[in-house]
């Protein structure tokens, strides 16, 4: 640290993303959740086409884009705001809605709790329960604004709308934020209560299911009022957030609705012949209804796979925290990334299982 730095933020520990391989170094990518189809074809289209603006600043209040996610989504364009990938619209909501602090779960996405501590956020923990499920009755007892990813990161579980609202419905004075990165693969969305509940607020990206992390686009859903305050932090902070290439990319991937089909189709067939195969082989899985699954291999030691599976050229995410030690966390990847995944679960454990 050098001698310059704020000595408030003295303790920052950033987030930690998952290893990016080296250019040269091959691996079965299967460690950070993202899609391994490429973006639509209409969206390469889309973004080849907007090159040639990129001399002129980007549409500071993304209208076309907003226009066809709202359109999409059955919801009207002022309820949508665009961000640089969700992680910033977690980081307005943040900024602009968490004057009496933040509720977390104690196992869920890191980058909350990072957030809160460079924004000098206080924290309130919420423990997920022994078949780590989310306590929905705990909520009563917090103050906070409420952050819960639905489906819930790494463990896939996903709550019902009902259950969001319920949370809402505690205390209507404060913000109940949805994280809904991976509704996409069979979770319901909580995306009606926003009629309903004003204060629930959807977060959403085009990183998992849209095949387009590399763009870095993400969108919240809430009221039209919540929305305003959420551009004002926005227009506060970056205007031009979300680059011209982007916003078009992500209009043109947003309205493929036949790709989107496709792909997230793709996703969900192969998450259940992953999982059986896992479970053949003795793992014990989670409920997934996400682009991964969340594996304790039949010995415990999730520290034992990930280094095994590295060694085999597969990457999958370890947590070093003392609640998820016995599991891995796998992306879901293609047939062949299955079976990649699969092949070397059996060298590992095949074995040991019949022993
Ligand atoms: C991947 C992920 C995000 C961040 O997505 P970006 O849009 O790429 O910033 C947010 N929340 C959860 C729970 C995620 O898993």
């Amino acid at each position: 640290m050098s001698e310059f730095f704020s000595e408030q933020l003295a303790g920052l520990a950033p987030y930690v993303p998952g290893e990016q391989p080296k250019k040269g170094e091959r691996y079965v990518k299967l460690n950070t959740n993202e899609s391994p189809f490429p973006p639509s074809p209409a969206a390469i289209k889309a973004g080849k086409e907007a090159l040639s603006g990129l001399n002129l600043y980007s549409d500071p209040t993304a209208y076309e884009l907003r226009k066809v996610i709202a359109a999409e989504l059955n919801v009207p364009p002022e309820t949508v705001t665009v961000s640089n990938g969700s992680d910033e619209a977690l980081a307005f909501i943040m900024r602009g809605f968490c004057a009496h602090g933040a509720v977390l779960n104690d196992i869920t996405y890191g980058f909350y709790r990072v957030l809160a501590s460079l924004l000098c956020i206080k924290t309130e923990i919420v423990p997920l329960t022994d078949e780590l499920t989310i306590d929905v009755g705990a909520y009563e007892r917090t103050k906070g604004t409420v952050f819960i990813a639905n489906p819930n990161a790494p463990t896939g579980i996903a709550l019902p709308p009902e259950s969001i609202a319920r949370v809402a419905r505690f205390d209507r004075k404060r913000p109940v934020v949805a994280d809904e990165a991976y509704v996409d693969f069979g979770a319901e969305s909580a995306v009606k209560l926003i009629k309903t509940d004003p204060n629930v607020v959807v977060v959403r990206t085009f990183s998992k299911s849209r095949s387009l992390a590399g763009a870095r686009l993400g969108f919240t859903l809430s009221s039209p009022e919540v929305a305003a305050d959420i551009e004002r932090v926005r227009n506060s902070f970056n205007p031009y957030n979300v680059n011209a290439v982007t916003q078009r990319m992500g209009a043109a991937a947003m309205a493929d609705r036949e790709y989107f089909s496709l792909t997230r189709g793709e996703i969900m067939k192969n998450r259940q012949k992953l999982t059986m195969g896992l479970e053949k082989l003795g793992f014990y899985l989670t409920d997934s209804m996400a682009n991964f699954v969340f594996a304790s291999p039949p010995d415990g030691d999730g520290e034992r796979m990930y280094a095994q599976m590295k060694r085999r050229g597969v990457l999958v995410r370890y947590f070093d925290e003392a609640r998820i030690k016995r599991f891995v966390r796998i992306t879901v990847g293609s047939d062949r990334d299955v079976d990649a995944l699969l092949e070397a679960a059996a060298d590992i454990y095949g074995g040991e299982k019949n022993a």
